[in-house]
């Protein structure tokens, strides 16, 4: 690539729940090609936020799996646990601004009233119904110190976000229909990976986000908190799914495609990568 003002800068944000597989693995080769093509900076951004799901031999295995695997990042490796002052300053700033409700629904309350998404995907949190949003002109409470109910962030009905993905192209989803009102802040007092993941892209002035395609309908939520926060949106590039050999999708419980087991197997990454 030419020299030019173009400053690539993406990362690896895995979340440390289990052993990264295959999936993960090709997800992150890409994103380290398109780094390397760029002439750019790959991070790695560890997403510990789960503290129920989240372990720390999670992040030593993930570390030694990257880097048995060929991956390579720029050090230090961004851990989110470490800020959650700037999320919670990001959180200050919606509320400040008006754009998110306190909300008391249980889970189970909001899958017996919502509608399914629109497009069907079993994989997606259901639409958050309306007549549960606060009535218009509710005050807003303030944030507490901790928090102790979810914060949602309210979408603007009926708009439709459009976005360029770098390998599907033209991607498109209306608010209140394709997705709903979604969580910024949960009341176990911790970010959603919504409002942290897009901090972090900014905080990192991240230019481009290559991540699986499962992950393309929180590209629209985290495009309107990219413009609520301010922030210019980066580019986006999400991968195909990898499936295993009954055509699901790869899980971190599918342990006999876990990495580590394809090292303790003596497997070759290079050859691995060949067959892609
Ligand atoms: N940590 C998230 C996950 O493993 C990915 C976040 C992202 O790439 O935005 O699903």
């Amino acid at each position: 690539m030419e020299n030019s003002a173009y400053n690539y800068r993406g990362r690896l944000a895995p979340s440390p729940t289990g052993l990264l597989h295959l999936g993960h693995a090709r997800t992150f080769w890409t994103a380290q090609q398109r780094a390397q093509a760029a002439r750019g900076t790959l991070l790695l951004r560890n997403d510990d936020l789960d503290t129920a799901r989240c372990r720390p031999e999670f992040v030593s295995a993930m570390v030694e799996d990257l880097r048995w695997f060929g991956l390579t990042w720029t050090e230090p490796m961004v851990t989110q646990s470490q800020h959650l002052p700037r999320y919670r300053a990001a959180l200050a700033r919606l509320h400040a601004a008006g754009l998110i409700f306190p909300c008391t629904r249980s889970r189970r309350d909001v899958l017996a009233a919502a509608s399914a998404p629109h497009d069907g995907d079993e994989n997606d949190e259901p639409l958050y119904p309306p007549e549960f949003r606060p009535a218009p002109g509710t005050p807003l409470p303030p944030l507490t110190d901790p928090i102790t109910v979810n914060w949602r962030f309210r979408v603007p009905d009926g708009e439709t976000l459009t976005f360029l993905d770098g390998r599907g192209g033209a991607q498109h989803a209306t608010a209140g229909r394709d997705f709903g009102d979604f969580l910024v802040w949960r009341k176990d007092d911790t970010p959603s990976y919504q409002l942290a993941s897009v901090v972090d892209d900014a905080a990192m002035a991240i230019t481009e986000v290559v991540r699986g395609a499962d992950l393309i309908k929180s590209t629209f939520r985290q495009l309107l908190l990219f413009r609520a926060l301010g922030h210019p949106a980066p580019a986006f590039y999400h991968c195909p799914l990898v499936n295993d050999a009954e055509g699901r999708r790869l899980a971190k419980r599918h342990d006999a495609l876990a990495l580590r087991t394809l090292r303790e197997q003596g497997r070759d990454p290079h050859e691995i990568r060949g067959a892609w």
